[in-house]
């Protein structure tokens, strides 16, 4: 690397510290047991002393977590829960898992002596004027009242995410709900725990020479059309593609965007250390981007 650009580098990772107002997203795949599907209560424990502490430090902070269908699907003892399954039995799925998965973060949260808001979102909460204000407003106030809203999509009302031939009721998936989170709160940086520690020039788990990109200045074609699934993951829906549309709402909107390893949670604290993990998308603020309208377009 240039010695400008480690320069270039150093500033940017160093000016991770002075964020205010951080989503973090985890998928299904980083809160279980890969053996048996469970929830790792280590990790959901480590996980919340990391929110806390950033709370600590006088930020806001989001949670957007996946888990409600993986969770559910356990809860009922769903034996080689196969991806074909009835559309209705992975909704039924979510809403035992949803509420099952909040429990467990209320709890947790709780021995932090800190307050959790659950807000179920779907397609509509951005492109209705009215929802859009009224999910602004809640968010608002949670935050101010020092409240962490932990957030995900509403499985059992909008089907896009878990059945891709229903397109017109949700957002797709969360590594894209929380790039519309960041842009609804006005988030300055926006967290992606991913099975992988960031993005490569090509799929790292089937070609060795794939080279590490640690920043990304400006999303180009080229950048786009690399987003391939890269995820070697089978629970939660994010491959590169839904991280690389997130990274195109996030840093639009005026917040970086960081891919890391959620393997460790822990790494959350060191990237605000301004340490060089994963992968960092510069902000770019668009004052044209239009939140409603890209949402509208998508998949439509
Ligand atoms: N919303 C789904 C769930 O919580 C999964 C979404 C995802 O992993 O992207 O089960």
């Amino acid at each position: 690397m240039e010695k400008t650009e480690e320069k270039q580098q150093n500033n940017l990772r160093e000016k991770l510290k002075n964020k205010k107002r951080i989503v973090v997203k985890i998928g299904s795949s980083s809160l279980q047991h890969k053996e048996t599907g469970d929830l790792d209560y280590i990790k959901l424990e480590v996980l919340a002393r990391e929110l806390c502490n950033l709370k600590n430090q006088g930020k806001d902070v989001i949670l957007v977590s996946s888990g409600a269908i993986a969770v559910g699907k356990k809860a009922i003892n769903f034996k080689n829960f196969a991806d074909d399954k009835p559309l209705a039995v992975k909704q039924a799925c979510a809403a035992i898992g949803q509420a099952k998965l909040m429990m467990m973060y209320q709890k947790i949260f709780a021995e932090y002596n800190q307050l959790t808001a659950q807000i179920l979102m779907t397609k509509n909460t951005i492109v209705d004027a009215h929802n859009r204000y009224n999910a602004h407003n809640t968010f608002s106030e949670l935050l101010k009242l020092g409240v962490i809203p932990i957030v995900n999509e509403n499985d059992t009302v909008a089907t896009y995410e878990i059945n891709v031939n229903d397109n017109d009721t949700l957002i797709g998936d969360n590594d894209t709900l929380s790039a519309i989170v960041a842009s609804l709160v006005g988030a300055d940086l926006l967290i992606l725990l991913s099975d992988i520690d960031g993005l490569y020039t090509d799929d790292p788990h089937t070609n060795s020479n794939a080279k590490f990109i640690s920043v990304v200045d400006e999303l180009n074609d080229h950048l786009m059309s690399m987003g391939k699934s890269t995820t070697g993951s089978k629970v939660g829906t994010g491959g590169m593609n839904t991280k690389l549309n997130a990274a195109k709402i996030a840093t639009n909107s005026g917040a970086d965007m960081i891919i890391a390893n959620g393997k460790d949670v822990r790494i959350l604290h060191r990237i605000m250390d301004g340490r060089d993990y994963g992968t960092i998308f510069r902000a770019h603020k668009d004052a044209d981007f239009n939140l409603t309208s890209f949402v509208e377009e998508m998949d439509s």
